[in-house]
């Protein structure tokens, strides 16, 4: 073989390792694809979040009569007092819509979740 015929093998073996290897990698650049999402890890999310939130906007209706007993000066053991500065409909949970409940018990004031997202004292 001359010096010509084998730089010619080596151009085409050259050209057949390039063409391997680009349909080697290739392929594996194109084919992302969206992770798995798993359903019920999902839907645990979605709930956690719910009660999160229910419990946020709790916390948040507590602030606002612990400052409507603040600044109208009322004593927070007059419970009648007290109870004449809540608003008669409370605001809804915000996964159930269902009307938040006012006790006035043994643990206090308490706002309570119909849905059974807990409690919040009002203090
Ligand atoms: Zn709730």
């Amino acid at each position: 073989m001359n010096s010509s015929s084998n730089r010619s093998i080596q151009v085409i073996l050259i050209l057949i390792a390039s063409i391997t290897v680009s349909l080697l990698i290739i392929p594996a650049c194109g084919t992302s694809s969206a992770p798995d999402v798993d359903e019920d890890r999902l839907d645990e999310l979605t709930t956690e979040l719910g009660i999160r939130s229910c419990l946020m906007r709790m916390d948040s209706i507590s602030f606002e009569i612990e400052g409507l007993i603040f600044h109208s000066q009322v004593d927070i053991t007059d419970r009648q007092a007290v109870m004449a500065l809540i608003p008669a409909n409370l605001p809804n949970c915000p996964v159930s819509d269902l009307p938040y409940i006012f006790e006035d018990g043994e643990l206090g004031l308490l706002i309570i979740c119909p849905s059974g997202h807990g409690s919040v004292e009002i203090d």
